[in-house]
């Protein structure tokens, strides 16, 4: 039988043990939120949820629920409102087509809300005995998360972690969850999940560019290069979380 490691499942008795051995709470910052056609609405979410079920298997520590509300730039333009990809003002240079509703997306909420609701929930995880947090998932939700790590320990006394990998040139090769729905998104969802994955939803037509995705082309990824990402990323983290769990005795 594998290891349970999500909160969800645990009996009191099992939270009690796994707590005891290792005091890590993950928390996956999803969204339901378009990412291609060829992606599911919860991409976000499932990447770090995977990540974090092989980190607590490894490190120990518990996986919590996936978070499915986040914030994200946002467009006023006749009445609608636009979110991140939707609309030309919040792509990246060069990525161009009609600002439109792109399918699917429900997860928007102000950056005023998600912080009153981020800080709950931080409350709670602390409040239940946790001293180390792992988040990490859509870009708003975790730039948010990380730029607060010094509130956290203070208001909370929690040792925060994410899983991003900045250099001077900017994200490495095998950085985790870069970009929108392009190779490295697509990569790590062909390793981790592939049947939720359907790459034939892509057109076949080399210049017709994936809609609704960015940097580079989403037709490029291949499981073998999302599988390095996610090895990658276990050896990285689990060094990291080891380390921080000697420094708590
Ligand atoms: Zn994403």
């Amino acid at each position: 039988m594998t290891e349970k490691v999500l909160y969800a499942e645990l009996i009191p008795q099992e939270f009690r043990e796994r707590l005891a051995a290792a005091p890590i709470a993950y928390l996956p910052l999803g969204t339901i939120e378009w990412h291609g056609e060829h992606l599911p609405l919860g991409t976000d979410g499932f990447q770090p949820l995977h990540l974090f079920q092989k980190l607590a298997e490894k490190v120990g520590g518990i996986v919590l629920p996936m978070l499915f509300v986040g914030p994200d730039r946002m467009v006023e333009e006749e009445g609608r409102e636009l979110y991140g990809m939707d609309a030309g003002q919040l792509r990246p240079p060069g990525i161009q087509y009609p600002n439109q509703q792109l399918a699917g997306s429900a997860y928007r909420v102000s950056d005023d809300l998600f912080g009153q609701l981020f800080r709950a929930i931080l409350k709670q995880i602390a409040r239940a005995g946790f001293k180390i947090l792992v988040a990490h998932g859509h870009g708003p939700s975790g730039r948010y998360f990380s730029s607060k790590f010094d509130e956290w320990k203070r208001d909370f006394g929690l040792d925060c972690f994410h899983c991003w990998e900045w250099t001077e040139e900017g994200d490495t090769l095998l950085s985790f969850q870069t970009g929108h729905a392009g190779v490295n998104e697509t990569s790590t969802m062909m390793a981790a999940y592939p049947h939720l994955v359907q790459m034939n939803r892509l057109s076949a037509e080399p210049n017709e560019f994936p809609l609704g995705t960015s940097p580079d082309d989403a037709r490029d990824a291949t499981p073998e290069h999302g599988q390095a990402i996610i090895n990658h990323q276990i050896e990285r983290m689990s060094a990291i979380l080891t380390k921080a769990l000697a420094a708590l005795s």
